[in-house]
């Protein structure tokens, strides 16, 4: 299949993938969820950046993505409002499980089970908090529940954190790996989305087993996971890790500067 190429603000875009996806304008024509496109307004975000207006549309559509992007280019919000957007018309019905609030006590275990619905992967706990703060301004006035674990923080915590309930799961990839090993504390069968931050940084920090691990955990059942890669560049093991799990017709959209 060829390439596309437009211009958006002075900025190449490059598309690749069998279906060309037409990129929204605005956020108001991007079919959100009202919640969420309040959310965006409170959030400041007047215009979508060029990788938001490739990803909401592709998400929306259900594809698997490749996304390109430099460091800055709104990657986060590009994944964070259209994976929402789309949950929230089943909240109800999908949110996870909650602990009981007549018999919750702070610091003794629920015994409640992370069941998330959206899996991100960021190589650093920097990162990952940054994600998780966004999240957290997304999820407002919605019922999802985000959560945070990384290496070096306390674990006790962040187990006490995950059975109040997790619908978005962040973490790194050595902290994860550890929770995806003690499955009464957390399992992927409900997962509906995994997306993987900083595709790159994460091999060069040498996280690939983690990733490995992680990218064939959860409910591999053909089409029941969208995944969704986001990287600055995309060396060999992050395409053979495409490869092997994003769907055959996934999109790939590259934005760069001109020239
Ligand atoms: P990346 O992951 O590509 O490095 P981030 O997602 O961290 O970029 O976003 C960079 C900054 O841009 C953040 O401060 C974020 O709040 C802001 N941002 C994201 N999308 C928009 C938008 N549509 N309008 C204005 N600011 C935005
Ligand atoms: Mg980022």
């Amino acid at each position: 299949s060829g390439i596309k190429f437009e211009k958006i603000d002075m900025i190449d875009v490059f598309q690749e993938g069998s279906e060309r996806i037409k990129p929204i304008q605005d956020f108001k024509d991007a079919g959100l969820h009202p919640v969420m496109l309040r959310n965006t307004q409170l959030a400041g975000y007047l215009k979508p950046t060029p990788i938001q207006r490739y990803t909401l549309p592709a998400i929306f559509e259900g594809k698997d993505l490749i996304a390109c992007a430099q460091t800055g280019s709104g990657k986060t919000a590009a994944f964070l409002i259209p994976i929402l957007s789309k949950l929230m018309g089943k909240a109800k019905k999908l949110c996870a499980p909650r602990p009981n609030p007549a018999t919750f006590e702070p610091g003794v275990s629920t015994g409640v089970r992370a069941e998330p619905l959206v899996l991100i992967v960021a190589p650093t706990r920097e990162l990952a908090t940054q994600i998780f703060d966004e999240a957290r301004r997304f999820c407002y006035r919605t019922m999802f529940r985000p959560c945070a674990v990384y290496g070096g923080g306390p674990i006790a915590e962040q187990i006490a954190h995950l059975q109040k309930g997790c619908d978005l799961l962040i973490g790194t990839p050595g902290r994860l790996v550890d929770f995806i090993n003690r499955p009464h504390l957390l399992t992927l069968k409900r997962l509906k989305y995994m997306v993987i931050d900083e595709a790159d940084e994460m091999v060069q920090s040498d996280w690939e087993n983690e990733l490995k691990q992680i990218m064939s955990g959860g409910d591999q059942e053909e089409g029941n996971i969208t995944y969704l890669m986001f990287s600055a560049t995309f060396p060999k093991i992050c395409r053979e890790l495409a490869e092997q799990h994003l769907a055959h017709n996934h999109a790939r959209i590259r934005v760069g500067r001109a020239g």
